[in-house]
């Protein structure tokens, strides 16, 4: 028989049979840990939809793929169909992705019972919990920001002793040193290549294609970064286009001399060293289609 725990873990890591084709579907674990992060935050999963439709609107925004659908109805996604998963109830019947019940009756979602009681009763499953979801969805350098922004604590979540990391494939220990020494060891885009002594410090290897969504531990999909260019190119703020040109998002917006440097990599050319492997082009189109937001600079 399986214990509760383990069915809690399954119930919330089948949430990632919805990725299909590797395209990210990121809406309903993103309204799990808000209920987790309530969870933790008041012992209860309460979430009424008058306060879950700003917030979850908000980390849609900064966390899913761009979309043209307008935000309040991406949030009521989520909000009505994670109940067919097994894992959320609302205290009104209404129908699918429907925002008028939602906002008429201030309908209250909450985490279904047996799963709200075992989180509540062990803290340790809650942490499990969160850490799966958001590991199985974004690579390392979003997950911190994405606990922050549900409402926990990404200290507690992602260093929990005796925690495992989502079951799945063998990273290759290897593949990081090789990136970086592929690339010269500075960042692709920016060609920053601080050392601290002898060793290289805030350059690192960047998938292009997520490692959490079938990008492989190859040349062809890594990039050395500096550590502020890999964090704009995994939020999407900085793309590739199919040429290997830099592209800055119109999203992104900066108003000092330092930020708006990042401004300048519109539209440079990416320039490996001879015999580098450049970054494939159904990994490059997946990060624009999935993870680049909104449209580049028109420049
Ligand atoms: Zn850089």
């Amino acid at each position: 028989m399986t214990s509760i725990r383990q069915q809690v873990l399954d119930r919330l890591a089948s949430l990632r049979l919805h990725q299909r084709h590797g395209r990210r579907a990121p809406h309903k674990p993103l309204l799990v840990l808000l209920a987790l992060g309530r969870l933790s935050d008041t012992g209860s999963s309460e979430l009424p939809w008058s306060e879950a439709e700003a917030r979850l609107s908000k980390l849609i925004a900064e966390f899913a793929p761009a979309s043209r659908t307008a935000h309040v109805q991406r949030a009521a996604y989520p909000f009505t169909r994670l109940r067919s998963d097994g894992v959320w109830t609302l205290d009104h019947d209404v129908p699918m992705d429907s925002v008028g019940p939602l906002t008429a009756h201030d309908v209250v979602g909450r985490l279904a019972g047996p799963i709200e009681v075992a989180l509540r009763q062990d803290p340790d499953l809650l942490r499990a919990a969160a850490r799966a979801l958001v590991e199985s969805h974004f690579p390392p350098t979003i997950a911190p920001d994405v606990l922050t922004a549900a409402g926990l604590d990404p200290n507690e979540i992602l260093h929990v002793p005796g925690a495992a990391p989502a079951a799945g494939r063998r990273r290759d220990a290897t593949w990081r040193l090789a990136v970086l020494q592929a690339w010269d060891r500075q960042c692709a885009f920016c060609g920053y290549d601080g050392q601290l002594l002898s060793a290289s410090v805030g350059v690192e290897a960047a998938h292009v294609r997520w490692w959490a969504f079938d990008g492989p531990d190859t040349l062809d999909n890594g990039l050395a970064l500096c550590v502020l260019h890999h964090k704009l190119f995994d939020f999407g703020a900085l793309g590739l286009d199919s040429d290997l040109r830099i592209h800055v998002s119109t999203a992104f917006t900066a108003r000092t001399n330092v930020g708006r440097t990042v401004y300048d990599l519109h539209g440079r050319m990416l320039r490996p060293r001879p015999g580098t492997p450049v970054p494939a082009a159904d990994h490059v189109s997946w990060h624009r289609r999935e993870v680049f937001k909104g449209e580049p600079l028109n420049a």
